[in-house]
């Protein structure tokens, strides 16, 4: 059977072309306002919306409807509730009010509030996001949603992406104006997410207590072959995962994502989904769906989809590629150098707003990104380094260079007249791409920041780069809005700007040691770890911040803090916890079958009067008794320093302190697992080694 994808696309969507034709023309027409304009719904229009939103999808084969939201555990969350509504004589008739659709009210009590719902109400209501359509899920109308408490603190990642969406939209239209631009309306960032991923055979994903209870391996010696011969990379597809891809596929399009691109990764097992892009927030719910559509398809081939950061230890992690840019309702891309000098001219400042941004909020940048399981990568010479820079390619270095000189990018000497009339060179994508080390790079018209890390929801980055973008946007636009003579105004800003944040700009090796160096002589930024870049979130500047563009409120960044602080530590716990069980359990176990059967083969030798020959067992008897001991040892003060921890009151205290002794414990006792199981014959060893789950998908 051919698939027709034209028609499969969005088939599971309340889209605009659904509502055009199911909506009388008065409410399509009022709805569209205050999906584009962000106008208030009344409750008429949304009642007429809710009655033609359940007939559409009892046709679909619906029963329930839920509202879909996602707190800050980083995951989707939905309570479904059936449509039926009792009559006389013991009948229903399906119903779904506006009520319904625009309010409503789960119980907020166990998602994590950061002492949020402490301080105001115990309950929080969820509330409908027109700018996202309903879709249908698992026989389900999902209703996209905000999540707040009832004194309307945001308790998700929704509501603050909006609040930025609208921020960086009020101050690019103020930018834009300066320039003539005052036909747009509005003003939308776009995202790509690239997702990586990793495909194992369900039977050894259940062979390992520390994939169910963490999503990663806490031990496995490196396995013969791993991504060495660069084999993988873009490699032929093998069958069991392409049919997997090619089912995800049409679950996707039928959600309406955009899919567009597969392909093998770096690592063996490991893949990558990329969609094409769409405004923020959609690629934010899209993300979503499609890590949670990941998971499904897969258990479905008898596959297990792993999304953390760092399943195996020696072997490439996983991350996502966030591309960002900013357009208009008028369909202008405005991190896309323009073919005249005018749009040059806003170009170049949108870039400098940009290259301001990062260099003065790197540290929430990477706060943005920081988690538990991403510490794996950021720094480890696999995935961008801790330290935030940014990449803008040979030509677009040039430009900036000759601003900051002076002098005409062509011809080094004549002197550059003003930027207003500065015809840029066409920037080619070929050359904007080819460093790969670096954390936010210049792909030809918008920017890719490569720091996040695959399981989290790629809203947080986002809320950032929003509002340090308006941010910047802001106080140049207060500066130009002032100004007699905008061509001279906007040259001296360029240019000094540029001259202050060029320190930003790296286009070499991030891997390298030498920039590590370097970047300190700079005085930029190295935040190590989540510990390290957490406080940053809660600093005044920080505070100031999200506070003026009405992105977070104190409160609300300080509940944040506490959250991912406590995350941070639970989930380092539960590694320590589940390391200590699996040893306990069976690695002790089976070392000690080990040691008596070389034991036993000594002694036989030995009656047998072989003694000569015991050299071996001997040998092995007491390396295995050495390593064991010292697992021993350290299992011990691993599990000291569990007990310890449980007195830590502060929570970034105890998130310190399992940083700095509890992954280190968990590391010395590894060590020794991980030469006992290379010692360890097959058929004692009692889990899958990381060769046998790495090419468990034939
Ligand atoms: P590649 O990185 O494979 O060369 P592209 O650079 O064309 O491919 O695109 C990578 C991702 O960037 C895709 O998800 C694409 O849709 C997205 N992208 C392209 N243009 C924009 C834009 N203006 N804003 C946001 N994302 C974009
Ligand atoms: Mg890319």
């Amino acid at each position: 059977m051919t698939m027709n994808v034209t028609e499969l696309f969005g088939s599971k969507v309340f889209n605009d072309k659904v509502m055009k034709e199911r909506l009388p023309k008065e409410t399509y027409k009022a709805l569209k306002k205050t999906i584009e304009d962000g106008a208030e719904l009344e409750l008429d229009v949304a009642k007429v919306v809710a009655h033609a939103m359940k007939d559409w999808a009892i046709e679909q084969g619906a029963t329930h409807f839920t509202h879909w939201f996602q707190p800050m555990t980083g995951i989707t969350a939905e309570k479904h509730d059936s449509f039926i509504q009792p009559e006389d004589g013991g009948k229903v008739i399906m119903s779904f009010s506006g009520k319904e659709l625009v309010k409503g009210e789960p119980d907020a009590s166990s998602f994590p509030s950061g002492g949020l719902r402490a301080t105001f109400e115990a309950r929080g209501y969820t509330a409908w996001d027109p700018t996202s359509y309903a879709f249908i899920k698992d026989d389900t109308l999902c209703i996209p949603t905000a999540f707040c408490s009832y004194s309307g603190e945001a308790l998700d990642k929704k509501t603050p992406l909006l609040r930025s969406m609208q921020a960086i939209d009020k101050q690019a239209r103020r930018v834009l104006k300066l320039f003539g631009n005052d036909d747009v309306k509005r003003v939308i960032t776009t995202v790509g997410p690239e997702q990586e991923y990793f495909l194992i055979d369900t039977d050894m994903y259940n062979a390992r207590p520390d994939l169910i209870y963490t999503g990663r391996t806490l031990f496995g010696a490196k396995p013969p072959k791993g991504q060495e011969l660069d084999d993988h990379y873009f490699g032929t597809i093998k069958p069991r995962v392409s049919a997997f891809m090619k089912e995800l596929d049409e679950e996707l399009w039928k959600l309406g994502v955009l899919a567009k691109t597969k392909h093998n990764e770096v690592a063996p097992a490991q893949h990558e989904l990329a969609p094409i892009f769409s405004t923020t927030n959609i690629a934010t719910d899209h993300n979503q769906l499609t890590m949670e559509m990941m998971k499904v398809v897969a258990s479905r081939h008898h596959m297990t989809c792993l999304l953390h950061e760092k399943p195996f230890e020696g072997v490439n992690g996983s991350g996502k590629h966030n591309n960002w840019s900013i357009s208009t309702d008028t369909g202008l891309n405005l991190l896309e150098p323009g073919k005249t000098p005018s749009k040059n001219a806003q170009f170049l400042l949108f870039l400098t707003a940009v290259i301001k941004a990062v260099d003065e909020y790197q540290d929430l940048l990477r706060v943005s990104v920081a988690s538990a399981g991403n510490d794996h990568r950021l720094g480890a010479n696999e995935a961008p380094p801790a330290i935030i820079s940014m990449f803008l390619g040979d030509e677009l270095e040039d430009v900036v260079d000759s601003i900051i000189e002076g002098t005409d990018y062509t011809d080094k000497k004549k002197k550059l007249m003003s930027i207003g009339a500065t015809v840029l060179p066409s920037i080619s994508q070929d050359t904007t791409d080819r460093n790969r080390t670096s954390p936010f790079a210049f792909t030809g018209n918008k920017f890719e920041f490569r720091s996040l890390g695959s399981a989290a929801s790629i809203s947080g980055p986002n809320i950032v780069l929003n509002t340090i973008v308006a941010e910047e946007l802001d106080i140049f636009a207060t500066e130009l809005e002032k100004a007699k003579d905008f061509d001279k105004a906007l040259d001296k800003l360029v240019k000094r700007e540029l001259t202050a944040h060029k320190r930003i700009i790296f286009n070499g090796n991030g891997y390298s040691d030498e920039w590590v160096k370097e970047a300190k002589k700079r005085g930029l930024l190295n935040l190590r770890s989540t510990v390290d870049a957490l406080p940053s979130f809660v600093s005044d500047k920080s505070k100031d911040l999200f506070k003026k563009h009405g992105v977070f409120t104190d409160v609300e960044l300080t509940s944040r803090y506490e959250i991912e602080l406590e995350k941070y530590s639970k989930i380092i716990d539960i590694e320590a916890k589940t390391l200590v069980s699996i040893v306990k359990k069976d690695i002790i176990g089976a070392a000690s079958e080990y040691e008596t059967i070389l034991a036993d083969t000594i002694n036989t030798k030995t009656a047998c009067g072989l003694k000569i020959s015991n050299a071996v067992e001997e040998n092995r008897l007491e390396s295995a008794n050495k390593l064991t001991i010292s697992m021993d040892k350290d299992l011990s003060r691993l599990e000291k320093d569990i007990k310890k921890a449980e007195s830590i009151e502060d929570s970034l205290e105890l998130a310190r302190f399992h940083h700095d002794v509890i992954i280190s414990d968990m590391e010395s006792v590894r060590e020794s697992v991980d030469s006992l199981e290379v010692m360890i014959p097959s058929n004692i060893w009692p889990y899958p080694t990381y060769g046998e789950i790495l090419y468990s998908v034939k």
